[in-house]
Order: C-alpha cells, then structure tokens, then sequence
C-alpha cells in the first residue's frame, strides 16, 4: 500500500527505476519513450551526464545557502547567462533582472505581486487589477490560479480566487471567421484587451497574462503573426505591464530560447520553469526590467515577496549546466529539424483523421486536437473522457504523451500535446507517430 498521496487516487502507477535519453524504465524493466518531456519539462531526456556531474559538484561544495543572507555564484552565473541571451536575442529586449524560485506557479505569483509593488512604487496605486485570456494556465496556487481561464481547474476554488478579468485568447482554429485573414484575426483578438483597459479604466490595470504558445490548456496554441506585437502596443499605451509566460513554450521549446522572440516582442516581465532545469532540479525564475527592479530598488528598497528556496545554489547550477548544453551543443537546431519532421508526420498520419480537427504548435511542442465532428469542430462528450483513455492506451505501448481536456465554448475538448527531449531523431519521431496512432485507435475503439 502506497502512502504517497497521489493525485489520481484510483491510478496504479508504474514506479519509475531509471533513465535513458528519451526512455524512462519502471520496476519491471519496460520502457516508454517520453513523447511529452512529463509535462514538457524534460527537454534534455533523463541521463544527462553533464548536468548530473554540474549537480554533484555543487552539491559537495554549497547545496544551499538562504537567499536572506549570500548569493552564490551558481544564482549569478545563471541570471548573466539569462540575459545575455535576452539581449541577443529578443528583440528590444527589456529583461534585465532574474529573480529565481521552484517552479512556474510560484514564478506567476511573484509577476503578479511584483506588478502591483511596481505601481505602488511609482505612485500609481489604484493599479492592481490583472487582465488575462479564458485559455491559459499559469499554475495551481490560488493567485495563479485566480489568472488561469481553464473552467474545470479554477472551478472547486472559485470563491477562493482574487477577481481577475479574461478575454477571449488567440485561437484561430476556432474563432477566425470564415474569409478573415490571420492579420483580421489576430487584430481583432488583441483588441479586445484594449476594450477591456479602457472599461475598467486604464488608471486601475496593472499587468495583462498570456502564454506566447498555450500550453496546458489548448495542447500547443501559437498567436498568429502580428497578435503579440498588437498587444505589447496596447499595454504601452496604457502604460499596463506585459507578463508573458513561458512555463511551458519557452527555453528553446519552440526552437527559440524565448518564445517570444519569434513574435519579435519583449515582455516587461517573463515567467520561466519547467525546461530551465529540465527536470533535473525543481527551478523556475521571473524576469524583469531594469524599469521595474530599479522602481524598488530606489523606493522601498524591498520586493516584499520570497520563498525559502530561492536562488537555491543547486538547482541554479543544474539549470546553468541545461542552458550551457541548449546554448553550447547547438540542440535548438534539433528543435527546429526534427519540429518540422514530427510536424510533418503528424499531418501525414492525421491530416485526414475524422476525429483530429487540427494539428499545430512550434518547434517540438505540438498539438491534436481532437472532435467527435471534423465538419462542425464539436468536442467529445467530457463523460467520454477520451484524452484520459489516449493516456492509458499510448502507457500500455511504451508511450508518453500528454493528453488534456480543455474548456471552449463552456463544453470540455479534448487534445493531445507532445514535447519530446530536444536529443530525439528520426526513429523516435517515427515511433511517436505510430504508437500514438495505435493508441487513438484503441482509445476510440473504448468510447462509447
Ligand atoms: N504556467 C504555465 C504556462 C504552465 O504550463 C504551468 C504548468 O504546467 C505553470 C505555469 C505552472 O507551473 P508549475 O506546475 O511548475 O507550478
């Protein structure tokens, strides 16, 4: 009998023993190829001999020392590497500062609290209202929580949660118009964040939250060109903060080190998690601009906000080790190569599914997905709980992938999103591609 809580009380979970690039192993010596990185954490598979040796050497010298007294050298070289790779390569880059913590939810509560510090810093506090979209994920913890859009998550707290104001995403499969252009749409969506500054008064909105890709909610939903740029004018101009994050699209996710940097935008502030350290060690961070940090720091002199693991020396030189290998190895490139072959191979195998409405992402953070009607786009019946059968049919072949129902329209659908290591080659896209066939067949087959 397990005493680990699990969160799925009724799952029998396979333990997992080992690691082996892109393959975990459980207690009984079966493989699966990790097709999803976990949660799209793992971008550098599960035996990353430089990372394990970056980590051992840190851990002998300084494991951990309290942010309330010393920095380390761990913390500071990874925030210098950070951005310096802003600066080269987003944009008008305005990122500056990195303030380290343990993953993406703990990152998405400093933004908001650092966004409300900033204007009471700068003698604007009537600004604490946050805007965010109705699909997005920004983390389990009630503030997080209180920006997310994904209906079933926020549901069971709702009385819990600080008000937030949403607006419709970018999402282009399902709300461009028939003969609207892309450029049309994503106009459109971005102002709808102008409209809603302007009815609750510019003068009381601190910061508006999205995702570059959408992640966790929608299985890999990109903007279409022009939407960010839109946005990022629309904050300016209302002088109201821009939090982009990149917990899941980001860290070369989608081919570039910042997601943002395709859309040629520069957030105020930026969330970063899962494959900043890859899984290796719990990390997450939140940057900001000199704009910001300097507000503080000539004010109050004090962000009133912390945890106990910040900066932690540990997971900061497993992180700086995953960086140095993204960076120095050239693996981005792999991203962009075999984004483009699974992509390929995904439209190959289901570009003419009955049940795939759509196929898409960036780089290797890909999304299907799926719908009872083609024609129609009408999801499956949430009882059906079909993402949650494609999980177990794809385990039972040695495959992980990370199905997800998400809320559109009030009605739960259903997607698959894959984010594979960024070492795989061809053979593993090839299997992706057939084991995940196999399972949707199966998974179909099960409804009913
Ligand atoms: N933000 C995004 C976009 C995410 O995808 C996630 C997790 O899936 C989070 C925040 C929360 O991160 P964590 O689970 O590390 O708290």
């Amino acid at each position: 009998m397990s005493h680990v809580f699990h969160r799925q009380s009724n799952a029998a979970y396979p333990v997992a023993v080992a690691g082996d690039g892109p393959w975990l192993i459980d207690d009984q010596g079966r493989r699966y190829l990790d097709a999803c990185g976990g949660a799209a954490v793992c971008c550098l598979g599960h035996s990353d001999a430089t990372v394990r040796e970056a980590i051992r050497e840190q851990a002998e010298s300084l494991a951990y020392a309290h942010s309330a007294f010393f920095t380390t050298r761990a913390a500071e070289n990874l925030a210098n590497h950070l951005i310096a790779r802003a600066e080269a390569e987003i944009p008008d880059n305005r990122l500056d500062k990195v303030y380290f913590v343990s993953g993406g939810s703990e990152a998405a509560e400093a933004a908001l609290k650092l966004a409300r510090q900033y204007f009471l810093e700068i003698g604007q506090p009537t600004r604490h209202r946050v805007i965010a979209r109705r699909q997005s994920y920004h983390g389990n913890t009630l503030g997080a929580l209180s920006v997310g859009g994904n209906q079933w998550r926020r549901e069971p707290f709702e009385p819990m949660l600080m008000p937030a104001t949403h607006i419709a995403p970018c999402y282009a499969y399902r709300d461009r118009a028939e003969g609207e252009s892309e450029e049309a749409y994503g106009r459109r969506a971005a102002d709808e964040l102008e409209a809603a500054i302007l009815d609750l008064g510019s003068e009381t909105v601190a910061a508006f939250i999205a995702e570059p890709v959408v992640g966790a909610t929608a299985g890999a939903v990109p903007a279409v060109p022009g939407y960010l740029t839109r946005i990022r004018d629309i904050c300016d101009r209302h002088g109201v903060l821009l939090i982009l994050d990149e917990v899941m699209c980001g860290m070369g996710r989608t081919g570039h080190l910042f997601a943002c940097a395709e859309d040629g935008v520069s957030p105020d502030i930026l969330l970063s998690a899962k494959g900043l350290g890859a899984g290796y060690q719990p990390i997450g961070a939140m940057l900001c601009s000199a704009r910001i940090h300097d507000a503080i720091a000539g004010g109050s002199g004090f962000f009133q906000h912390g945890h106990t693991y910040m900066g932690h020396a540990t997971a900061c030189a497993a992180a700086l080790a995953v960086q140095r290998r993204l960076h120095d190895d050239g693996l981005l490139d792999n991203v962009g190569v075999q984004g483009s072959a699974l992509r390929a191979a995904l439209e190959a195998a289901f570009g003419q599914h009955p049940h795939v409405g759509d196929i898409r992402g960036r780089g290797l953070l890909l999304g299907l997905e799926l719908v009872a009607d083609r024609a129609t786009k009408a999801p499956f019946d949430a009882a059906v709980r079909l993402n949650a059968r494609v999980k177990r049919e794809a385990m039972a072949r040695g495959l992980m992938c990370y199905p997800m129902g998400g809320t559109i329209d009030g009605r739960r659908g259903d997607h698959v999103m894959l984010a594979p290591p960024f070492i795989i080659g061809p053979e593993h896209v090839s299997e992706i591609v057939e084991k995940l066939g196999q399972a949707l067949a199966a998974a179909l087959e099960s409804t009913p």
